[in-house]
């Protein structure tokens, strides 16, 4: 699955497929019912790590894209495949004067990944704009409306696991393992999310956009990551947690946590999944025992 994460490392999954229509999803889906797969739908694994120990299920991408704008007026609803690349999405409804995405200018991934994970980023998020959300439960389509999803500070009814992941021993690892193939045999597909915008300067909102971009750059360590491994402890930063913890730049294996932002880590060529968890462990430890708290991870394990 290195292939298919952006930390460019990963186990082996027993099977790997795309879907690019509902048909072939709800197909897939029976497929892993009937033959009591576990089963993970994934965007563009921006935000995921398969452990070296695999995956012995389905991982499905999944890749239906396109939107469609419903002008009402100063305001619109635009209906958007869960496929569609968010920060394209963002540019282009930005440049045709449609207010509402311009925080996401350079969000990794997918929209699926976004209403599932309630991204966000420079003052906006998903749960502000979201109208309703196209759900495949089982093989049947349902509309949730935003309430349904339960949306809180990078989560949502539908995020599997929802950070809590034991890693520091032999039995939690066991415990997160069996309790991962429980939530995963028949998890939900984001088919598609209707967005609320306003009408606004296209001038502004893509001057906007270029600020964004900008600090984006500026901040962004280089390198294959999956962005921020943890959630900020409320009132705190994570990043700045780990710093103070002394941890930046420490390394284990391939992995190195950013010198830049210290809650990225870098695979910095050779690392493995067990590499990154390894230090992932080791800033979650070191921030509880120095400051007793305990940070939540942002990205999924699987
Ligand atoms: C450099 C970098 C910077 C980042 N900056 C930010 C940031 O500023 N703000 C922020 O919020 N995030 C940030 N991220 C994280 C990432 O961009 C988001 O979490 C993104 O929304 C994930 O989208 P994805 O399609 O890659 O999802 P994936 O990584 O493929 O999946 C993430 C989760 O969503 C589930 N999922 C994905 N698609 C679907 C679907 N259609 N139906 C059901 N479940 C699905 C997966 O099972 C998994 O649990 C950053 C990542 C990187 C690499």
């Amino acid at each position: 699955m290195s292939r298919h994460s952006a930390w460019r490392a990963g186990g082996v999954t027993r099977f790997y497929t795309e879907a690019a229509t509902l048909a072939e999803a709800q197909q897939l889906a029976r497929m892993a019912e009937t033959n009591r797969l576990p089963l993970v739908w994934l965007g563009r694994g921006t935000n995921v790590l398969v452990r070296d120990a695999g995956f012995p299920g389905l991982i499905v991408g999944y890749r239906a894209e396109g939107w469609h704008l419903d002008e009402q007026g100063d305001t619109a609803l635009v209906r958007v495949t869960a496929g569609t690349a968010m920060a394209g999405l963002a540019r282009h409804l930005s440049a045709k004067g449609w207010a509402g995405l311009a925080w996401a200018e350079g969000l990794p991934g997918t929209v699926g990944g976004a209403v599932v994970g309630n991204a966000g980023c420079y003052g906006g998020e998903i749960a502000n704009l979201l109208a309703s959300a196209e759900i495949l439960v089982g093989t049947t389509v349902e509309t949730w409306p935003t309430q349904r999803l339960a949306y809180g500070y990078r989560t949502s009814a539908l995020k599997v696991g929802d950070g809590e992941w034991g890693m520091g021993d032999g039995v939690s690892n066991l415990q997160s393992t069996i309790y991962n193939l429980q939530s995963v045999v028949s998890p939900h597909l984001v088919l598609a999310a209707t967005f609320r915008l306003q009408r606004s300067d296209p001038a502004e909102l893509v001057a906007h956009m270029a600020a964004i971009a900008a600090q984006r750059k500026a901040k962004t360590p280089v390198g294959h990551s999956c962005g921020s491994v943890f959630r900020n402890p409320p009132g705190a930063s994570a990043g700045q947690l780990i710093e103070a913890a002394g941890l930046k730049g420490r390394t284990i294996g391939g992995a190195m946590i950013s010198p830049v932002h210290a809650n990225y880590i870098i695979n910095t060529g050779t690392a493995t999944a067990t590499d990154i968890l390894a230090l992932i462990e080791v800033a979650r430890a070191e921030v509880a025992r120095q400051f007793a708290l305990e940070l939540a991870l942002e990205v999924r394990i699987i």
